[in-house]
């Protein structure tokens, strides 16, 4: 072990002398100055309140994030053919969609239509980067109604920060209880918004507000309703932070095209506070941090391309009024692709990246049409009689049983024609050729018997025969199945 030691050093010492060395004096927080940092950006998060700004894409963001609400809250109140137009019926295990329903058999459609939404979400980053997170996102578009309310009562960011420091008085106690009743009202709305898709809408609001609803329809509601009251009141942007995946692999899907919310470095820097019209050899950044303070997710844009950032452009609308005041020109902040920062020309097939989505579109949205074409509203499933294969009535007659259970997918009562394709000399004990009226989504058990007459030799010949089972809509032909089965003989 001693003798190991220096012989260790002195190997050591030689590779170092064969290695040439350059020291690089690396200017960067130690371990301890880094975590300090990184809990003081956690310290100003908490309880950190920002400033609703006013501007182009704010107007764009609200008039989208009101469209998106009220989309949410009125689709359930939608009829069609005198039905809730859209409604995830659990206790009848169906989904009904201007009137399509769609069955647990059916749910490879729904499959397709939840990866196209996908696929389009990745494309739609690829060109645009988090526009889905800043304009469409549901979380992005409750959170800011909330803090719109908040701000219509507390007061703008620095009152509302100065009312949470401020000892407990009755002006205190009353902006409270308003912004928290308002806030739970809000909550309760959209907390029967969710559940208007699972039970009928029209009685569901009443039901709830008069306390007449069921025992699980309530807990439901409230379910929803507590959830939306403390992301969208106290958790925030925590959720865009912590919990959302599409934050963290999103930018995989960007690429030097993709228009992203970006601070000009170049023209910006270096920043420093001035007087308007004053000469500068500074860059055009007047380090007024306006951008950090109507920052929902409060981050500093200008530490570049951050994955807290959703692309709201509430930054871009707040530099963009100082750069007017200053007299500069706008768009500091903006977006931009990096192609475009860089003066590069960007346009025609973007990437291969948005090749390949748009491929995968086209491709799933070919599939999806091929599957709907394909699916008709009558399902229907052949069972032949388990316990017996074939009976035998007399010496040269046989007869088999199945049972036909003939379902309507529509809301509709419809009138089916029941029949055999190939008879093959088969006598049929009952109707088979018959119409029949099944209920809108009701099952139809029907029994049928055949018989089969052997004359001579033929007994040994036939073991078994194919026979089609057939079911057509009487007023529309088109919509028919077909099931086939075997009948057995000796
Ligand atoms: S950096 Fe700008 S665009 Fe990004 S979240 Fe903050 S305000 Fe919105
Ligand atoms: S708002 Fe514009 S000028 Fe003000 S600090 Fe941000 S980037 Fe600089």
């Amino acid at each position: 072990m001693n003798m190991s030691q220096p012989r260790q050093a002195e190997d050591t010492i030689v590779k170092a002398e064969r290695i040439p060395t350059t020291f690089i004096e690396v200017d960067k927080p130690s371990v301890t100055e880094a975590s300090q940092l990184e809990r003081n950006v956690k310290d100003k998060r908490k309880n950190r309140h920002f400033q609703l700004q006013k501007g182009l894409y704010q107007r764009w963001r609200t008039t989208i994030n009101a469209l998106v609400i009220m989309v949410f809250l009125l689709l359930p109140f939608v009829k069609y053919q005198g039905q809730q137009a859209i409604l995830f019926d659990l206790s009848q295990q169906q989904f009904r969609f201007f009137g399509v329903t769609l069955w647990p058999q059916d749910f490879t459609l729904m499959a397709w239509v939840f990866i196209i939404a996908a696929f389009l979400l990745f494309l739609a980053t690829v060109i645009w980067g988090r526009v889905w997170c800043g304009y469409l996102c549901p979380q992005t578009s409750f959170c800011f109604s909330f803090v719109w309310v908040e701000q219509q009562i507390e007061g703008n960011r620095n009152k509302r920060h100065a009312l949470d420091k401020a000892p407990w008085t009755l002006n205190k106690l009353i902006k409270r209880i308003a912004k928290h009743s308002i806030w739970g009202l809000m909550s309760l709305v959209t907390g029967c918004g969710f559940i208007a898709y699972f039970v009928p809408a029209t009685s569901l609001y009443m039901d709830i507000f008069t306390l007449n609803a069921s025992g699980l329809v309530t807990a439901w509601v409230w379910f929803f309703a507590v959830c939306t009251y403390l992301n969208a009141g106290f958790m925030r942007e925590k959720m865009c932070l912590h919990c959302c995946p599409y934050a963290r692999f999103q930018s995989a899907m960007f690429d030097s095209n993709t228009i992203t919310v970006t601070y000009d470095t170049k023209r910006g820097e270096s920043r420093g506070p001035r007087k308007r019209k004053q000469p500068t050899s500074l860059g055009d950044c007047v380090d007024c941090n306006l951008c950090v303070d109507v920052c929902p997710t409060g981050i500093d844009i200008r530490n570049g391309l951050q994955y807290e950032c959703i692309n709201c452009g509430a930054c871009v609308d707040a530099c963009n009024q100082t750069m007017i005041k200053f007299g500069y020109q706008p768009n500091l902040i903006g977006y931009f692709s990096e192609n475009k920062l860089l003066g590069k020309r960007s346009g025609g097939v973007k990437s291969w990246k948005f090749v390949g989505y748009a491929a995968g579109v086209l491709a799933m949205v070919l599939v999806f049409t091929l599957d709907a074409f394909s699916k008709t509203d009558i399902e229907l499933n052949v069972l032949r009689d388990r316990q017996h294969l074939y009976r035998e009535v007399s010496e040269y007659r046989i007869e088999n049983t199945y049972t036909l259970v003939i379902r309507n997918k529509t809301q509709q009562d419809k009138q089916y024609f029941i029949y055999l394709d190939k008879e093959n000399g088969l006598e049929i004990n009952r109707d088979i050729n018959v119409e029949v009226v099944v209920k809108a989504g009701e099952l139809l058990i029907y029994p049928v018997t055949l018989f089969h007459t052997r004359s001579g030799n033929e007994m040994d010949k036939l073991k078994r025969m194919s026979v089609m089972f057939n079911v057509t809509n009487v007023d529309e032909p088109r919509d028919s199945v077909a099931q086939q089965s075997q009948f057995f003989t000796l």
